[in-house]
């Protein structure tokens, strides 16, 4: 799937909280990786939300219209995200259930190699709305995990990266120490002389 971004700047330790995440300025300039339907595809593809072979039969199935939509309506839900993390409210979450009724798709039995059964659900990908639930599902996984607490902002004040901070002591403070930690660092460091 071309893309015509740089790689997304994954850091959230959660794909659901990466939605988020798909407008920043990690690399200088702002960029949007939904600001259209064939990076939809991309990103969706960086996140695991897609295999390669899945993004490449949906951008040959749909439409350019349709995938614009379905990256328009996450584009939406992405600002509205925005007004609800940590904390979300009963009418995002009214939102979140609205798009997870149009879900479709399947139970499967899977049998590992050792011959350990699992039950697995497939989730149907044919239309621009299956695209839009599959990143619904995640976000709504996220805030099922209720724990709000461990949602946060990047420590630095120039940075709008979220993190889920999965660390034992819950004290993680950067989207990245090698980006925000390290200039927070020096930054301390000068003023000290
Ligand atoms: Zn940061």
């Amino acid at each position: 799937m071309a893309s015509n971004l740089p790689a997304p700047y994954l850091i959230a330790d959660h794909v659901g909280l990466e939605v988020v995440n798909t407008i920043g300025a990690p690399y200088g300039a702002e960029l949007d990786w939904l600001v259209n339907g064939q990076e939809l595809l991309s990103w969706m593809a960086a996140v695991g939300l897609l295999t390669a072979k899945e993004a490449a039969r949906l951008a040959a199935a749909l439409t350019a219209d349709d995938l614009e939509k379905a990256a328009d309506t996450l584009r939406a839900l992405r600002t509205e995200m925005q007004e609800n993390i940590p904390e979300a409210s009963p009418e995002f979450m009214a939102r979140l259930n609205d798009l997870l009724t149009t879900g479709r798709g399947h139970y499967e039995i899977e049998t590992g190699a050792e011959g350990q059964r699992n039950m697995r659900f497939q989730p149907l990908l044919e239309t621009a709305d299956d695209l839009v639930v599959r990143v619904a599902v995640e976000i709504a996984e996220l805030y099922c995990l209720n724990t709000p607490e461990r949602m946060r902002e990047c420590g630095s004040p120039t940075c709008t990266y979220w993190f889920h901070d999965n660390t034992r002591n819950n004290r993680r403070r950067w989207c990245s120490m090698a980006v925000c930690g390290n200039r927070a660092k020096v930054k301390a460091h000068r003023a000290r002389q």
